[in-house]
């Protein structure tokens, strides 16, 4: 009897779940994975694509490349879900199955910020990314704001990375000193759970005068050249590098699987309240960060359980929220921290300062991810 497993969406967490199940039961698995897109991108090579590093179609790439046994992967888009039934409905057809997962990540809501979408810009979204790198060229002088509208959001060291990236791209195009650079987040330091980390980053803020603008969010942008804060603080601001409010996806929203806004998983196992229905990654509230490397190491845990149960047995390992971030410091050199979110009594990271070692490593991470999900 063959496993029947439908994957709601093909990122880190989809990928990794599709093959991990793929290795441990090939020809008896009947995994069909479903995602909008035509293709896959690391959420990194937004940064890449906007300060012009990377061309668009050179960091994407084909679903059309995954060839593994037991997987078929389905171009369309998901209308509805029946956590109830497993049944999944999509824009061509509709799929049942003996076990549903959902790893259809997080969305934004640009609209949530007033004023973001017709006075701002942000760089989470690959429109966004590239709308910035054509933006970016002519932003000779003012002030720059990287601008953090609510919390949970992706990659949290990513609006960090964005600042010292933009220091030395300005600097590379000799207008740093006409300009100001100033970072705003909704947390007392850049990295909450690594100290060692945060203060790496604060010296290297410093170290470039960048000012770094701790507890506060983007409440809205204006239209005089100024954004606004929650405390009702105003600032100054001639380019807006925006990182909009994120919500679950509205299908998921719609199902009746998400409470309080994401999909609540029992983290033991990645189960949700619906039999055989599991969530993994950015969608849920499992308690880790927003970030690719926790939805593939929540991709283990749920495949395992998949495993397990359809060999009839339980042997669940517990998930401890453990995963490893690079962190771009600027000039091309990248730090890592070694987070661990579940295994002590509260979450602990581990700093790895900046090296070019690491930025080879980081270039592996990429590298080895397209081999085991892509045979590239
Ligand atoms: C600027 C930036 C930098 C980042 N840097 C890092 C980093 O260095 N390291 C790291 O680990 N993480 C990083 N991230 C975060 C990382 O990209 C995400 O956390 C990760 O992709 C989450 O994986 P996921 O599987 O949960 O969701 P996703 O990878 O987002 O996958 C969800 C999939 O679901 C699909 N989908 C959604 N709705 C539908 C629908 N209705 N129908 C069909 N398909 C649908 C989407 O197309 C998407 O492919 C970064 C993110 C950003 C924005």
């Amino acid at each position: 009897m063959k496993l029947r497993v439908t994957v709601l969406g093909a990122g880190f967490g989809g990928l990794e779940l599709a093959t991990l199940l793929s290795e441990a039961l090939g020809e008896q698995l009947n995994l069909t994975l479903i995602d909008q897109h035509d293709s896959f991108y690391f959420g990194f090579s937004k940064l890449d694509v906007m300060f012009g590093h990377q061309r668009a179609d050179a960091v994407k790439i084909s679903y059309s490349s995954i060839a593994k046994p037991g997987v078929k992967f389905r171009q369309e888009t998901i209308t509805a879900i029946d956590p109830n039934t497993k049944k999944v409905t999509t824009n061509k057809a509709s799929y049942e199955a003996d076990v549903l997962v959902v790893a259809l990540g997080a969305n934004y809501d640009i609209a949530a910020t007033p004023g973001l979408a017709e006075h701002g810009n942000e760089y989470y979204t690959f429109e966004g990314a590239e709308k910035l790198r054509d933006i970016l060229p002519r932003f000779n002088s003012g002030h720059a704001v990287i601008g953090v509208c609510n919390a949970p959001f992706k990659c949290p060291p990513a609006p960090s990375e964005a600042a010292l990236m933009l220091h030395d791209y300005l600097t590379g195009r000799g207008v740093r000193d006409a300009c100001t650079i100033s970072i705003v987040i909704p947390f007392g330091l850049p990295i909450p759970p690594s100290p060692d980390s945060s203060k790496a980053l604060l010296y290297a803020f410093e170290e470039r005068n960048i000012r770094f603008i701790p507890q506060r969010k983007v409440a809205s942008v204006g239209t005089g050249k100024k954004i606004t804060l929650d405390d009702g603080t105003e600032l100054p601001c001639d380019l807006l590098l925006g990182i909009p409010q994120h919500v679950a996806p509205a299908v998921v929203l719609q199902s009746g699987l998400a409470e309080n806004g994401w999909i609540p998983v029992d983290r033991l196992n990645l189960r949700t309240k619906f039999p055989g229905v599991y969530a993994i990654g950015d969608v849920t509230s499992v308690g880790t960060p927003k970030a690719g490397v926790f939805a593939e190491g929540a991709a283990k845990i749920a495949a395992t359980s998949i495993i397990d149960v359809f060999h009839g047995k339980e042997n669940e390992s517990p998930y401890t929220g453990a995963g490893s971030c690079y962190i771009e410091f600027g000039k091309g050199m990248v730090a890592r921290v070694d987070v661990d979110f579940f295994s002590g009594p509260k979450p602990f990271g581990i700093h790895h300062q900046a090296s070019e070692e690491l930025t080879v490593d980081k270039k592996l991470f990429g590298s080895s991810r397209k081999q085991r999900w892509f045979g590239l």
